[in-house]
């Protein structure tokens, strides 16, 4: 019997189960890349559509692990020495954690966790684990790979729309009754025309590369590995060789790549610098590629006219963390990779990867960030140690 240790974010405040306004989602079979959504043999302990994210949602795994005779604990009390996390931690073979409410599993967590063998994230970014500590103790880390691609995607374009519009202050303007259309159109514009580019595009970044086209953007990227000309024809994409030539030629930044020790404040005052004067950048990645107290300053300064994304440092973030108030700020909590519809795929991806792990069968390639005590799979392509 195994200890599966699940940290998931509090439920509804009005409680739970949530009222659902709508009775069903699109079923996704197969992601844009060709790769197969996520196959459990076992039926779903949910129904798709329904929040299974929370903690009485518990991924719908109790049926299924509690039929093989494991146990599942199931708390979103996650940080410091007293919490429910860490006492339980030195028992479980099993973590899951999604980065939306992460269980940090630093270095002295996990020499802390001897019997833990296999850390699962239900969602995608793994970087609140200590990989090299997880691969200095061969826990394999594993995640669900394009559950949540697309959602994030629509989130970028939506904080981007929104933000060069000015529809959040607007928006605020019709509901307090007033009609200053001026107020509202000092810092609107139209989209058309603009350059747009993507540091990292990987799935969530070319899916954003996709859905800008069809508005009429000059498109911009760099990332580690060069697309195929095949797609980068498609789209008429300027490739550039690092993220200091991008961020001076276009208007909207977007940031999509990896968080680990050497892409850490990847925007700092100088990378600041050198965007353009009123050019935007979102970041729905991770909060820790960029210098929480630089964004302020760009931001209040006016050199960049607005920032937006939904990750933090930590997480969740203080109430006092100055991205909630600083201007021209279009956050959100961590939820851009959490929609209903995304979980109803990584929670069928966890379900999946739990199976191929208590049925000894190999952990889709794809799904894997560090195995045998190595970077691999999507690992190995996109993440680095050092
Ligand atoms: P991916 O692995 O498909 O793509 C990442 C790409 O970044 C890879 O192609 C890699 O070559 C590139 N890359 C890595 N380091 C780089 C560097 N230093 N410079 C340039 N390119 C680099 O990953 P993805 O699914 O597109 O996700 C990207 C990130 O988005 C995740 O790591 C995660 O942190 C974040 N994410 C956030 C949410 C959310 O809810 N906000 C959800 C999913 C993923």
């Amino acid at each position: 019997m195994s200890k599966v240790l699940c940290v998931l974010y509090p439920d509804p405040a009005p409680g739970y189960p949530p009222h659902y306004v709508r009775d069903e989602i699109p079923i996704i079979t197969t992601y844009a890349d060709g790769q197969m959504a996520p196959t459990p043999t076992e039926p779903l302990g949910f129904r798709p559509g329904e929040l299974v994210g929370s903690v009485s949602g518990e991924l719908g795994l109790r049926s299924y692990l509690e039929k093989l005779g494991h146990e599942l604990i199931v708390t979103s009390d996650k940080d410091g020495p007293n919490s429910e996390f860490e006492k339980m931690l030195p028992d479980a073979e099993v973590v899951i954690s999604q980065p939306f409410w992460p269980a940090y599993l630093t270095k002295e967590r996990i020499i802390k966790a001897k019997k833990l063998k296999l850390a699962l994230t239900a969602g995608i970014g793994s970087d609140h684990i200590d990989l090299e500590a997880a691969a200095h103790a061969h826990i394999t880390v594993a995640e669900v790979t394009g559950s949540n691609s697309v959602s994030v995607a629509e989130h970028v374009v939506m904080v981007m729309l929104s933000m060069v519009r000015n529809y959040l202050p607007s928006h605020e303007i019709a509901v307090h009754g007033g009609w200053n259309i001026a107020d509202c159109v000092s810092r609107s514009y139209d989209i058309e025309g603009m350059h747009f580019g993507t540091i990292g595009a990987g799935r969530i970044g070319l899916a954003v590369l996709r859905r800008l086209k069809p508005f009429g953007l000059h498109l911009h990227y760099t990332q580690r590995h060069r697309l195929s000309s095949e797609i980068e024809q498609e789209l008429g994409l300027i490739f550039h060789p690092d993220a200091e030539t991008l961020v001076s030629a276009v208007d909207f930044v977007n940031l999509q790549i990896p968080l680990y020790p050497s892409t850490e404040h990847l925007f700092d005052d100088k990378m600041f610098a050198r965007m353009k004067r009123g050019s935007y950048l979102i970041n729905s990645a991770r909060g820790k590629l960029v210098d929480r107290d630089a964004v302020v300053r760009a931001v209040t300064s006016g050199h960049i006219a607005g920032y937006a994304g939904d990750v933090w440092f930590p997480e969740p973030a203080p109430p006092d963390h100055p991205w909630r108030t600083m201007p021209f700020n279009g956050m959100t909590p961590h939820i851009s990779g959490t929609s209903l519809s995304a979980q109803a795929r990584y929670a069928a991806g966890t379900l999946e990867i739990l199976e191929s792990y208590f049925g000894g069968v190999p952990i889709r390639e794809e799904y894997l960030i560090v195995d045998g005590g190595v970077l691999a799979g999507t690992g190995a392509k996109s993440y680095r140690l050092t």
